[in-house]
């Protein structure tokens, strides 16, 4: 028979959840795939467009995960996959440092002239956020002649070796992988909730630490690198107060230190702005960018001052695929795309959200923070009346929502955060129908 009405959700789950294909495929994961592998969501992916995954067994859910923050622009957006396309029928690799090619150096123009970062701006291009982290260290090192490095509890950096020193959280990303990088101190984060929403508190706690540090733990002239996320992304979209950022950075201007600020996942718009950096006030020495910087392409960028960034050595970073054509011309489109008003959108996203997550905070005395920047959000759940992390209580969420048609990621040193990073396409539909599911999920599990 004709379908004569249009379809009013996007949502349209058909099967159980896993479907019978899907549970087929995670067994023969389980079977080929290292156990570390393991699966967040067991749906295996069909095809993906704008805020929609669906999946082998035609079940659709709207995607509140975005490939864990790359997907910004949205699944298959219409000009990122013709500029991939285009491409590849042109060349896919050189090693751009041997012969290179006109899309990198535009590309590095583009995002030279993005960044919050006065002066003159130089760039190099990467494959993964941990890649920049890596390289930040070393181009800091190399720039001051020093080899200290600070990070921040709750930070999270990627899992290669320094990047997995610079991360916090213990389980799963640093136990049993010793010996970790040396000449590495973590600092506390400003994390307002512990100071129940004091901003002025939670600073001055913070700061007031990693100056007793400079005593206690290490000589400031053998710091070479602060490195730090202005919005903690896996430690929970934990937005400190902008008073704890620009102390940092005074901190870095008192003592010669290179000001990393990674913003693998609060960049390229995902909190209402291309940087998370120009709404909290701070200037970064070095800038790095992965993730929705193309779209689900491997890459990744670190922009800085022309003056750090020229100090290091003939070939001293680089690789083989680093800005490789492919990534930089689907970054190409989605710069194009933030240009063409994807921001606007994005702002909108997050108004949205903010005040149906606020309603949910107030509704719930399991939801102990409502909180983010822009379209970054995020709900805490704690045991009610205190701070103890409620995990389980997120994974009832999820897996309610889940079963709903709604796919959404958890955050978190608890584990107890619900965050999103919904591709910023989304309809306002969509947008709605997918709160719809989680106030759903939120009142099933009270
Ligand atoms: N830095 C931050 C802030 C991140 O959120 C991540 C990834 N979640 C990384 C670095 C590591 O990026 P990648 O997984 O591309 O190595």
């Amino acid at each position: 028979m004709e379908q004569t009405t249009a379809q009013a959700t996007s949502v349209n789950i058909v099967t159980e959840v896993p479907g019978p294909k899907s549970r087929d495929l995670a067994k023969r994961s389980a079977e080929a795939l290292a156990d570390a592998l393991s699966l967040v969501h067991p749906i295996y992916v069909h095809s993906a467009h704008g805020a929609t995954v669906t999946d082998v067994d035609g079940n659709t859910f709207i995607d509140w995960i975005g490939g864990v923050g790359v997907m910004n622009i949205g699944h298959t957006h219409p000009e990122v996959t013709a500029a991939i396309i285009e491409q590849a029928q042109r060349f896919t690799h050189t090693d751009y440092t041997i012969v290179p090619y006109e899309p990198y150096v535009r590309l590095c123009e583009r995002l030279n002239a993005s960044a919050p970062i006065s002066g003159k701006v130089k760039s190099a291009l990467f494959n993964t956020g941990a890649e920049t982290v890596e390289n930040a260290v070393k181009i800091a090192r190399v720039a001051t002649g020093r080899q200290g490095v600070i990070c921040f509890a709750g930070a999270f950096h990627g899992r290669s070796l320094m990047a997995m020193t610079l991360t916090s959280k213990v389980h799963p990303y640093r136990a049993g992988f010793g010996p970790y990088a040396p000449e590495v101190y973590r600092a506390p984060y400003a994390n307002p909730f512990e100071f129940d929403g004091d901003e002025q508190a939670a600073s001055d706690y913070a700061l007031g630490e990693l100056k007793k540090m400079t005593k206690t733990h290490f000589a400031t002239e053998s710091i070479a690198a602060l490195v730090v996320e202005p919005i903690q992304g896996e430690g929970g979209f934990i937005v400190p107060p902008t008073a704890f950022l620009q102390g940092l950075r005074e901190f870095c201007d008192t003592h010669g230190i290179v000001f990393v600020v990674d913003e693998v996942q609060s960049g390229f718009g995902r909190t209402g702005t291309m940087w998370a950096s120009e709404q909290l006030g701070i200037e970064p020495d070095l800038l790095l960018s992965a993730k929705s910087i193309a779209a689900g392409i491997p890459l990744g960028a670190i922009m800085g001052k022309a003056s750090i960034m020229d100090k290091v050595p003939d070939s001293g970073i680089g690789g083989t695929y680093p800005g490789n054509p492919l990534a930089c011309q689907a970054s190409h489109a989605v710069l194009d795309a933030f240009e063409g008003g994807l921001l606007d959108r994005a702002k909108e996203v997050g108004r949205q959200l903010k005040e149906a997550f606020a309603a949910l905070c107030d509704e719930d005395a399991g939801i102990s923070d409502s909180r983010g920047l822009g379209p970054m959000r995020a709900l805490e759940f704690s045991k009610p009346g205190t701070r103890t992390p409620d995990s389980d209580r997120v994974d009832a969420v999820s897996a309610h929502a889940q079963q709903a048609g709604l796919l959404m990621h958890k955050a978190g040193v608890g584990g107890n955060v619900i965050r999103v990073l919904v591709p910023l396409v989304i309809t306002d539909a969509q947008l709605e129908e997918s709160l719809g599911i989680l106030r759903r999920a939120v009142e099933a599990t009270r």
